[in-house]
């Protein structure tokens, strides 16, 4: 189990003073003028070294990242976007972070900003995170008021300022490329890519989109030094996470742990067991809704890292969004909830996508209820195949992977629903 003193989100389950003060008694914002006078290079090279990999899900590493933004401008302005967009099913430790931790966000803000040349930095928020807003807004007017940002931000000799824009509800605005076209007044619909956002992102100009976990780890991994958090987590692995633990659990929560924890210990040190015990878990979707579910056998010695999950078990960490299922699922259902989701959420501009999402979710639900041919099994998969990978962005490989989940773990149990069905209307049609 983590040390306490290990911890970088000291005040994750809002036990302790928020507000500037409470921060800076748990040691943020200490330092950060001396940090930043280190310089550009240095603070890129530290990020690289920690080995930090994007947590917003797709695991890209943060200090590469940051390196591709120019050193000099070319006399367009540079810009830092904080992805706090956060939609995943399962997903909500951003939602911790912002609610009770913000000035470790705006820290983080000031350093990335400062190192990739860019003097403002927007917040794009949750459309439905109404209390985060609050919390950070008042933590930004604090920092202005101590004049911890706008010119010379904390006597750094960089300007810096921050906006907050809060969505209105798409899960595509959390697309980093159509989060852009949101914040830029038009509908949030993804753009292809490359060129990536760090060569034309918001309003054409060079832009890193990074998630809020990513960000405000920053300061910490600067402040204890690179190897500190390398220290923690299987190689390419590195660091602390946040894990956020829903379903069938005894105790669901969001924890912060070293990384390749194994399952059974995270469950049982902070979630207090599977609920019926183990014998009676089903499935795992170990990363927010877009990765492929597990089955339960196969997760109890799992590693809950990138490489593991997606190497050895064909599933991914993603969000690091733990979403437990018990006996008592039924696991067609549930995946056909996914389907109605992804559908509703297409932005309709791609034709597999568009097309696809509706395709699979009708089939679903004849899956659900029994109704469908078995032949319809093969065609399901063969239409997530057509979507995986044929679109603009990566909601339709989203919507395709947790079907194919299913169908490669749970097959047996679709099959035996359809037979039971067939068995049940021809017994009603002989009975007639
Ligand atoms: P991606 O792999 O396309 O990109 C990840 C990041 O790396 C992006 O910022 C991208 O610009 C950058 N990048 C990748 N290749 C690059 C290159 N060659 N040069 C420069 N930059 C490069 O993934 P994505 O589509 O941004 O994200 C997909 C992930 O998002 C999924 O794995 C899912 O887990 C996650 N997701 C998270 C949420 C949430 O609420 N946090 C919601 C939906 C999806
Ligand atoms: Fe829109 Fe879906 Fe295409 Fe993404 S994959 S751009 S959500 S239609």
């Amino acid at each position: 189990m983590l040390k306490d003193q290990d911890r970088i989100f000291t005040n994750i389950y809002g036990m302790h003073d928020r507000s500037l003060k409470g921060a800076m008694a748990r040691g943020h914002w200490d330092g950060t003028a001396g940090i930043i006078k280190k310089g550009r290079d240095w603070i890129i090279d530290q990020m690289k070294a920690s080995g930090l990999r994007g947590r917003g899900g797709a695991g890209f590493p943060t200090g590469l990242k940051w390196s591709f933004m120019p050193k000099e401008s070319d006399g367009r302005p540079s810009y830092l976007v904080i992805n706090a967009d956060e939609s995943e099913p399962g997903t909500c430790k951003d939602r911790e972070i912002m609610r009770h931790d913000p000035h470790t966000l705006i820290e983080g803000a000031l350093i990335a900003s400062f190192a990739m040349n860019a003097n403002a930095c927007y917040i794009y928020l949750r459309g439905e995170y109404i209390r985060e807003r609050e919390a950070l807004q008042m933590a930004i007017d604090e920092c202005y008021d101590a004049g911890l940002l706008g010119k010379n931000a904390a006597k750094s000799g960089w300007d810096m300022d921050v906006y907050l824009h809060h969505g209105a509800g798409a899960y595509i605005c959390g697309e980093e490329t159509a989060l852009l076209e949101s914040l830029e007044g038009k509908k949030g619909m993804p753009r292809m890519k490359p060129p990536f956002p760090a060569g034309a992102g918001l309003y054409g100009c060079p832009t890193t989109v990074n998630n809020v976990e990513s960000i405000a780890v920053a300061p910490t991994i600067l402040r204890r030094g690179p190897e500190w958090f390398a220290g923690f987590g299987r190689p390419n692995n590195a660091g602390t996470k946040l894990f956020a633990i829903s379903g069938h659990v005894n105790n669901p929560c969001v924890v912060e742990e070293a990384m390749s924890i194994s399952f059974e210990e995270l469950i049982e040190t902070h979630c207090g067991g599977i609920r019926g015990g183990w014998d009676n878990l089903l499935a795992v979707i170990p990363g927010g809704s877009s990765v492929p579910l597990v089955r339960g056998e196969n997760m109890k010695d799992a590693i809950m890292d990138f490489d593991y999950l997606r190497g050895e078990l064909g599933s991914g960490l993603g969000t690091a969004a733990v979403i437990v299922m018990d006996k008592s699922t039924d696991i067609i259902k549930a995946i056909h909830r996914l389907s109605m989701f992804y559908k509703h959420e297409s932005c309709g501009q791609c034709t597999p996508c568009r097309e696809g999402t509706g395709w699979m979710m009708r089939v679903m639900d004849r899956l659900v209820k029994g109704e469908a041919e078995l032949e319809e099994i093969d065609m399901l998969w063969d239409v997530t195949k057509q979507v995986e990978g044929h679109t603009i962005c990566a909601l339709g490989d989203a919507a395709a992977w947790p079907i194919q989940g299913l169908i490669r773990n749970f097959r047996e149990e679709i099959e035996d629903r359809i037979k039971a069905q067939k068995s049940g209307r021809m017994g009603a049609m002989a009975a007639e």
